[in-house]
Order: structure tokens, then sequence, then C-alpha cells
């Protein structure tokens, strides 16, 4: 005997609601719970895309006024002294090329929030010297971090997948949301520690979502798992 309704077995079809459940949980391919943990992912996610972007506008707000003092221009990346390479350019005129198709003016700040989270990213990444040329400008923005760049590249980079996972609507519940929150609040903390102390008591969503995961199904019988 089925656990789901006719009905549920349509939504969770319409739902694609499998995708997001824990397999271990379902007694069937058409397991009601698949709706509960569909449900649960939408949250999840929800939660864990506002974390990524505060995440985003820190270092766009800290990695662009570095560069500006230092490049002495806003618009630091069209600087004649430094060289980016082919993918940090193309990142750019992309953004432009957004903006202007929406007939939104082009200005440093409209450009430097055009752009994603990876460009931000590849600007701590290897580059042409990104080391000389950006990392060391940039570093005094980072006043908590004591490491070298790769570490923090790393870092950043796990957390791009991670925010391109809940763009893509790929399922994250599998993952250690915990250490992934965790990982946030490091960086956000490498800048600003009252910025991180803010986040950490605004998001209860994840924590309170991470203590009440969908169960197993009762219908499931014991020893399928
Ligand atoms: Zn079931």
């Amino acid at each position: 005997m089925p656990c789901a309704t006719a009905d549920e077995v349509g939504l969770i079809e319409l739902l694609d609601a499998v995708r997001y459940a824990d397999p271990n949980t379902l007694c069937s391919p058409s397991c009601r719970q698949a709706l509960e943990w569909s449900d649960w992912e939408t949250s999840v996610s929800k939660a864990m895309y506002e974390l990524l972007r505060t995440l985003e506008n820190v270092l766009r707000s800290t990695i662009s006024s570095q560069l500006t003092a230092h490049f002495g221009q806003a618009d630091w990346w069209n600087a004649r002294r430094l060289r980016l390479t082919y993918g940090t350019t193309e990142k750019i005129r992309q953004a432009e090329e957004k903006l202007r198709r929406a007939g939104v003016p082009l200005t440093p700040t409209t450009v430097q929030r055009e752009v994603t989270l990876g460009f931000w990213v590849s600007l701590i990444g290897r580059g042409l010297d990104y080391e000389t040329q950006l990392w060391r400008p940039m570093s005094g923005g980072f006043l908590g971090y004591r490491g070298r760049r790769e570490p923090l590249h790393e870092r950043l980079n796990h957390l791009r997948l991670l925010r391109n996972k809940v763009a893509h609507q790929d399922r994250i519940g599998g993952r250690d949301l915990a250490a992934d929150r965790r990982s946030v609040l490091t960086v956000i903390r490498y800048v600003s520690e009252s910025a991180a102390r803010r986040l950490d008591v605004a998001d209860a969503a994840i924590p309170a979502l991470l203590a009440s995961r969908p169960g197993t199904c009762s219908q499931r019988s014991e020893g399928a798992s």
C-alpha cells in the first residue's frame, strides 16, 4: 500500500520532489516524504542563498574599496598598470553588456553590482600574478585574516560552487550545511567581526532547519536501508 495519495503522487512528479529527498528515508519512489524534503530543501536553499548574498556584498564592497584606493580610480579594472586575465576581463565585459541591454547606465557601481560572486572569487585566485597585483593591495580589507592567499581562495571557491548549486536548484540538503554556514561566517569575520556577529544572529533559519530535517517514512520497511 503506497503512502501517498494519487494527488500527492502527481505533485511529487510535478515538483520533481524525489530529487530533493534523502533516498534512505523513502518507502518507494513515490513516497509522500519526498514532498516534505522538497519543502525543506526550498527553505534551506533560501536561507543559504541569503547568507551567500551577504557574503557577496561584503566581498564586493571590501575588494572594491581597497582596489579603488590602490589604483586611484573607481573603475579600477581599467587601470593602465593592471593586467587582467581574459576570463576576468570577459566577466566585466559581459556585465557591461547585460546592463547596456537592460538600459541601465554604466557606472563603476552598477558594473560591480552586476558581476557575480565568481568574479570576486577569481580576483583572489592566481590570475596573472594577482598575488602582487590584487591580493597585496586588497589584503588590507581582510585584517582578520593572517594566512596566505591560496587557502582563502580555496574556501571562497567552495562557497562559489555552493552558490551555483543553489542557483541551479540542485539539492544541497545532503551537504554539511552547518560547516558551509560556518565557512561563510568565517570569511565575513575576516573582513568585519561585527558584520559576522550580526549575520550569525540574523540567520536563525539554517540552525532551525538543520534541527528539523524530514525523517524516514513510517512505511519504509525495516532493513530496507
Ligand atoms: Zn512513504
